[in-house]
Parts: C-alpha cells; sequence; structure tokens
C-alpha cells in the first residue's frame, strides 16, 4: 500500500504532529470562544452570540459531521473484510484457536485489570459520599428525560438479549442496526468456512474481499487527511458551546474517573508492552497518537477503527492478520476504559444513595463490567445503556445516571481513548511469538 510511514506527509509536517495541532488549536479557540462568544439572556440563560452560531452552524459542525460520516460510512466494508482475511490468513485453525484464545485472555484479563482500579480508586477517594443531596437532586431533575430514555433502553439490553444478538438472524440488519458484534460473528463463520474450503471459486472470493479491503484502505488514508481539520472542528464545537463548567459539581467524580483511566493507560499498558509484547511504550504511544487523538475526539470506536487498522497494519510493525484479528474484535469487545467508567459509576451512585456494597456484591459488578465492556457498542454514550442495567441488578436507582450525564462527553473521550489504545496494545501482546506475515493470501494456492 503506498502510504506515507507513521502519517508523513511529503509536502511537510507528519500526520501525527499536524493532528495535535488541530487538537490544540480547537482545544483552545474552543475555551476562547466559550469565554467570550456568549451572552446572557434575559432569563440568565446563556446564548451563543451570532458569529459563534454561524462559525458552529457553517462550519465547524459541518466539518466535524462529514469527518465522522466518512469514517462510519468505512466501518461496515471494514469489518466484514478485515475479519474475513484475518481469518483466512491465520489460516489453520490450530493458529485460529491460538490467537483467538491469547486474544480472549487479552481482552478477559486485561479489562478485569482495569475495572479493579477504578473500584479500588471509589473504595479509596468515596467520591459519591461528598456529594450534596441539593446539588445532586438539581443535577438528576436537569438530566432526567435523557435519563430515561437510556434506562429504557438499559432495560431492553438485558444480558440475554445482548447474547442473542451476537448471532443475528439477518446479517444485513444486524449492519443496519449498527449490530457490529453480529456482524463480526457473521464475518468470523466466513472467515472460518472460507480457510477451510479449498475451491478455485473460494479464492476467488477472497481475492475480492481483499481487494474490497485494499479500497477501503485508500479511501481510509484519504479520509484521515482530513483528521487534523476534523479534530479542530470537533473540539472547537464541542467546547466553545459546553465548556467545562458542567465538570465543577461533580469534580471529585471525574478526578476518580480520569484518574483511574490514567493509571491504566499510562502504568498497566506501559508494562504490558515491556513485559509481554517486548515493545518501547515510548515508541507504541508516539505510533499510537493519530489513532488516540481519534478516539478523544469522535468519542467512538467505531469511527476510530479505520485509524486504528490503518496504524496496526502500516505503522506498528505486528503481522497484518494479527492486527486485523484483534483490532477489529476489540473495537466492540475490548473495551478497557469503557468497562472500567461502568464500575466507577455503579459504585460511586450506589455512596450516593447509600447503598451499602458488599466485597462479594463488588466482585459481581466487576464480572458485570468486564461483560459490559463487551457488549457496549462503540459509539458516543454507548456504555450508558450497559451501565443502566447494571445499576437495576443491584437495586441502585437507575435514574441516577442523570447525575453523570453532564459530565459524561468528557469521560466518554478519555475512556474511549484508552478503549482503542487497548486494541492496539493487544495487538502487539498478541503478536508476541506469532511468525510474520505469508505472502498475498489471495495468491496462495488453495
Ligand atoms: N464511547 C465509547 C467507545 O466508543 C463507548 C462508551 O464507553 O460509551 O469506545
Amino acid at each position: 500500500m503506498g502510504m506515507a510511514s507513521s502519517g508523513g506527509d511529503s509536502r511537510g509536517l507528519a500526520l501525527h504532529t499536524k493532528m495535535l495541532l488541530g487538537f490544540l488549536l480547537g482545544a483552545v479557540a474552543g475555551g476562547l470562544a466559550f469565554a467570550f462568544g456568549h451572552t446572557v439572556d434575559a432569563e440568565g440563560v446563556k446564548q451563543a452570540l451570532p458569529w459563534l452560531q454561524v462559525v458552529l452552524t457553517w462550519i465547524t459542525q459541518p466539518v466535524g459531521t462529514i469527518f465522522l460520516n466518512l469514517l462510519f460510512m468505512l466501518v461496515l466494508p471494514l469489518v466484514f473484510s478485515a475479519l474475513v482475511l484475518g481469518v483466512v490468513e491465520i489460516g489453520d485453525p490450530k493458529a485460529l484457536g491460538r490467537i483467538g484464545g491469547k486474544t480472549l485472555i487479552f481482552i478477559v484479563t486485561v479489562t478485569g485489570i482495569a475495572v479493579t482500579i477504578g473500584l479500588v480508586a471509589v473504595n479509596v477517594f468515596q467520591p459519591g459520599a461528598g456529594i450534596d443531596p441539593d446539588v445532586g437532586r438539581a443535577l438528576i431533575a436537569e438530566s432526567s428525560s435523557q435519563a430515561a430514555v437510556i434506562v429504557e433502553r438499559g432495560e431492553a439490553a438485558s444480558a440475554m438479549q445482548v447474547l442473542l444478538s451476537i448471532v443475528p438472524r439477518n446479517p444485513l440488519q444486524a449492519g443496519v442496526e449498527g449490530n457490529l458484534i453480529g456482524v463480526m460473528f457473521f464475518a468470523l463463520l466466513f472467515g472460518i468456512a472460507a480457510a477451510t474450503t479449498p475451491t478455485a471459486g473460494v479464492r476467488t472470493f477472497v481475492g475480492t474481499v481483499q481487494g474490497v479491503y485494499d479500497i477501503t484502505l485508500k479511501l481510509i488514508n484519504a479520509v484521515i487527511k482530513l483528521a487534523p481539520y476534523a479534530v479542530a472542528a470537533l473540539l472547537f464545537t464541542l467546547i466553545a458551546s459546553k465548556g467545562f463548567s458542567a465538570l465543577v459539581p461533580l469534580a471529585k467524580f471525574v478526578a476518580v474517573a480520569v484518574g483511574a483511566l490514567a493509571v491504566h493507560m499510562f502504568v498497566v499498558f506501559p508494562l504490558l508492552l515491556w513485559f509481554v509484547g517486548r515493545m518501547n511504550p515510548l515508541e507504541f504511544f508516539r505510533k499510537a497518537e493519530p489513532v488516540i487523538l481519534t478516539a478523544f475526539s469522535t468519542s467512538s470506536s467505531s469511527a476510530t477503527l479505520p485509524t486504528t487498522l490503518r496504524v496496526a497494519e502500516e505503522v506498528l510493525g505486528t503481522p497484518k492478520r494479527i492486527g486485523r484479528f484483534v483490532c477489529t474484535l476489540g473495537a466492540t469487545a475490548n473495551m478497557n476504559g469503557t468497562a472500567l467508567f461502568e464500575g466507577v459509576v455503579v459504585l460511586f451512585l450506589a455512596q450516593f444513595f447509600g447503598i451499602e456494597l458488599s466485597l462479594g456484591q463488588q466482585v459481581l459488578v466487576l464480572l458485570m463490567c468486564i461483560l459490559g465492556g463487551i457488549g457496549a457498542a462503540g459509539v458516543p454514550g454507548g456504555s450508558l445503556p450497559v451501565i443502566a442495567s447494571i445499576l437495576v441488578m443491584f437495586g441502585i436507582p437507575p435514574e441516577g445516571i442523570a447525575l453523570i450525564l453532564g459530565v459524561d462527553r468528557f469521560i466518554d473521550m478519555c475512556r474511549t481513548a484508552v478503549n482503542v489504545t487497548g486494541d492496539l496494545v493487544g495487538t502487539v501482546v498478541v503478536s508476541r511469538g506469532e511468525p510474520a506475515d505469508a505472502p498475498d493470501i489471495a495468491a496462495r494456492p488453495a
């Protein structure tokens, strides 16, 4: 694939540097616009000044939305072709079993570590105990209608429902409804059957899927060139319209959640990379930067998947088949940050409502959060319905989720960055000890 290295751009700055600049520009300009671009109307409500409304409506919102749409547009062909090819390239059922097994162990163990960090942090710092009940009630009332919708979705998404949706009755419908786990299951079966059916027809099919994958990757490389501008636009829109004032009443909760996420990202991941993956963490983070910034500004693992796969494939230096397999599955199944956050919210709300959870119950919360990290959709706020259903299980009022909605978007940015970084770390760890890629699979004799 004729792609510049690590986002290198022959015409100037490397992509990751441009993205960082876009990120900083969006954040600083957004902060200034939030400070100076509003007026307070007669009822005391903050209103954007006309110039800011024009900038938001005509420039930054459409730029951000078009970029997100372009990324989401590529997700379905990418998930299907990457998984089919990943499985066919792994080929031998024994190797598939080994790589699949290692991936599963990675997901469960590392997600378990993440949730444990979150639970310990909430137990130590008790962020739910210090909230003034009046402030809490006001926050809950403010977001109650939004919370009601989430709770309804959470009740519909019972554990059994989530399990059943893994096997889709109609794979096209699963795609249309954004049920990526269903699409993945279909693609995995397709790949396994293709890998074990040595006919001329299957070889042609695999060649075609390779074509779909190559074309999608080519498109990704084009779309990613827009990322620095889109990242600036997305951040500007968010910060200029909402600022960070929502964080203040829940500062302790935000600090605990973000602090625990930071420990996972900057302590656990580097240790795994160093000791298990045998990769220098600094080099890893430099290479992963475009992925981290895209995740941070889109709050969506699915929207970040094109970038994740591109980095796994072209920058990380791990076998392509493993990157395709781990990152594609990981985009919905390996969500370390989300699982950690779920644990933090459940204990935080239990503290707020004065509900005592025993150690045994907390272990159950841990297990539910590991499953919740697998079941949550990779879209902004995808974990909220899952959290609502876990709250119900432990007798904590699920409407309490309204308490944290005001700060959710900011934490979502952070946890999504942890989620996708976890997919790349998983790729490095699972790749350890695996042989390099075989030559082009489409050219391989059946
Ligand atoms: N936004 C997260 C993701 O896409 C999911 C969540 O935690 O809400 O990875």
